[in-house]
């Protein structure tokens, strides 16, 4: 497994092997893998010669320093877990190599994807994914990018400026990879107890019985309903949304879609978690 922490000796390396015939796949990482992280890697391998994994805590896509600074950081196990998974490239560059001019975020249009959600909860938080993911792809030219559902809107933000800016890979989006309990895991999970862990089940539970009930309720009762099981727990609830995958409008009514998502953001103390799951 090569490492590369320089902008110009990672380009060199892959227009070499691209040169070869070799195909580029590429995950995208802020570090704190987790076997999340680990099942992209792996999923990529299977379509890919080469497959290139970046860690790098963006810092223009966080709105509050303070997760910023808390944001777990833990290069040398990340490196050793790659390794073991096979992993051909990993670039972990510095701040001054993915902004070397100033630490800000581009102006591109996301034609209002960031605009509910994640986007109203974390203000500018997608227009700091945006350009990194840009920089990164101008960078490693992958043929295919391979991002988590559990981000969903992220990954649709990602999908839509590819393929509006040209950026030339085919955005993949993979399935949400739980722990044994259903929890979606997080790198952020690290900062969750025991005790904790379970009490954050109400957000898979939430789901869940979305999917089983949706059909005898309107979406906004729905969403009352389970709004009123976070309230007799200890999770602080941002959002509950029911929206088209397509453009992320919300759905007020089940028979205008064909399909429905919905969407949980909630904190655990100061542990912010997200989920989210086809209705149908
Ligand atoms: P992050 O390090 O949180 O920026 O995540 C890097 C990539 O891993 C993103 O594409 C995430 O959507 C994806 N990812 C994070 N958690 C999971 C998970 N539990 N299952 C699948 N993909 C995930």
């Amino acid at each position: 497994m090569l490492i590369f922490e320089k902008v110009s000796l990672l380009k060199n390396h892959i227009s070499y092997s691209k040169k070869q015939g070799k195909s580029i796949g590429f995950v995208a990482t802020m570090g704190a893998l987790h076997s999340g992280h680990v099942s992209l890697v792996r999923q990529a391998k299977q379509r890919d010669s080469i497959v290139v994994v970046s860690i790098f805590v963006n810092p223009t896509q966080f709105n509050k320093q303070d997760d910023l600074v808390k944001y777990p950081r833990n290069n040398e196990r990340d490196k050793r877990l790659l390794d073991e998974v096979d992993c051909d490239i990993v670039f972990i560059p510095s701040v001054e190599e993915m902004y070397p001019n100033k630490v800000e975020s581009e102006d591109i249009n996301l034609e209002g994807l960031d605009k509910n959600m994640e986007g109203t909860y974390r203000t500018n938080h997608f227009d700091g994914v945006a350009t990194v993911v840009k920089r990164l792809f101008e960078i490693i030219s992958p043929d295919r990018a391979y991002f988590g559902l559990k981000d969903f809107q992220q990954y649709l933000i990602v999908k839509h400026i590819s393929n509006v800016l040209k950026l030339g890979p085919e955005v993949i989006g993979l399935e949400i990879e739980r722990n044994e309990k259903g929890l979606a895991l997080s790198s952020r999970n690290e900062r969750l107890s025991e005790s904790e862990k379970e009490e954050a089940l109400i957000i898979y539970q939430s789901i869940n019985w979305a999917k089983k009930n949706y059909q005898n309720l309107s979406p906004q009762n729905l969403i009352n309903k389970l709004k009123l099981d976070f309230e007799k727990s200890n999770l602080d609830l941002e959002y509950i949304e029911i929206c088209d995958p397509l453009s992320l409008n919300p759905i007020k009514h089940w028979s205008e879609y064909k399909e429905a998502r919905i969407f949980i953001a909630a904190n655990l103390g100061k542990v912010r978690l997200i989920d989210n799951d086809s209705l149908f």
